[in-house]
């Protein structure tokens, strides 16, 4: 125990309604799986357990802040199998590549066209130009680990957040064995072709967002099944049609199922047949927070009327 005080309550991983609802996740979870982002971003369906790789990414990251061990224990009691490994880890990375004095800690900034970001920490390198860092834990390198930081979405949100053109992305490996502690940075220069890309990206997914939230809510109006009268579709059949219309309008994305980490969280809510496929709590602010400034209300409010009705249908 380094007997350092306790830092406030920050984003824990894997905790529903926490985190920024138009950060980098949000936007490229339109990219991966409409079915993840229906399941996520509109039923509010979250797993029940966070996978363990999770909370040690979570514990190493707070030490980095500056939370004491003490201070991990206040985190929910699943973490504390974890902190050990965590600290662990913290210590090898210390003991790694030095690491500058920030001039800026989770500031989190709100881009022009609506997306939020929050680098770990913001840096002048070398000429004092501006830099933002992030830090990573993985199970693995790879060699392709540079060419995918180059286009990671949150990573250029985030030095576009502090009008910095250089991102370094901290990498330690997690895993056991010869590996563990082993730390990669890779450099990230962010110029005119990427914030362009970035800024596309996002506007292209809202537009996307409202086309299918509106043609969900269409095929509603058309069915008269959430209307406020409460009818229900007229036989079995319509039903059927109805719920096959509205799965198709968020489908499922089989090449994201499993990547690099292994599977989906939503995994066993889509594939699996056991109980695990019923482990999944809703958040209570059903609908979330998530829309952008100008469509928030109507958007809510279509939200909440699709996460009711599509209970049941996936
Ligand atoms: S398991 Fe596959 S289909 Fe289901 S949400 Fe995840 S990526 Fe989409």
């Amino acid at each position: 125990m380094d007997g350092r005080p306790a830092q406030p309550s920050r984003k824990r991983t894997g905790d529903p309604g926490t985190g920024t609802p138009r950060g980098s996740t949000f936007w490229t979870v339109t990219q991966t799986c409409w079915r993840l982002f229906l399941l996520k971003y509109i039923l509010a369906l979250f797993p029940v357990k966070t996978p363990d790789y999770l909370h040690v990414g979570t514990l190493y990251h707070a030490l980095l802040e500056g939370w004491s061990v003490e201070g991990l224990y206040t985190f929910p009691p699943e973490y504390h199998p974890h902190i050990e490994l965590a600290k662990k880890l913290y210590d090898e990375r210390l003991a790694g590549p030095p690491i500058p004095s920030s001039t800026a800690k989770e500031k989190q900034r709100t881009l022009p066209f609506g997306m939020t970001a929050k680098a770990d920490r913001e840096e002048l390198s070398f000429g004092k130009r501006k830099a933002i860092r992030d830090f990573k834990s993985t199970i693995f390198f790879s060699e392709h680990d540079e060419k995918q930081w180059n286009v990671n979405l949150g990573i250029l949100a985030e030095a576009m957040g502090h009008g910095a053109e250089k991102a370094i992305v901290d990498v330690i490996c997690k895993a056991g064995g010869d590996n563990f502690g082993r730390v990669q940075q890779f450099e990230v220069e962010v110029g005119e072709r990427e914030r362009e890309a970035v800024e596309q990206l996002v506007n292209d997914a809202r537009l996307e967002i409202h086309a299918r939230v509106d043609e969900a809510c269409s095929e509603l109006n058309k069915y008269e099944v959430c209307g406020q009268d409460g009818n229900k579709p007229k036989d079995d059949h319509q039903k059927a049609l109805l719920y096959k219309r509205l799965r198709a309008i968020f489908p499922k994305r089989m090449p994201s199922c499993v990547g690099k980490y292994g599977p989906c969280h939503y995994y066993e809510r889509c594939w699996g047949d056991g109980p695990e496929k019923h482990l999944f709590k809703q958040n209570q602010r059903k609908g979330y927070a998530w829309v952008n400034d100008e469509g928030d209300v109507v958007l809510r409010d279509k939200v909440s009327r699709l996460s009711d009705a599509y209970v049941g249908v996936v």
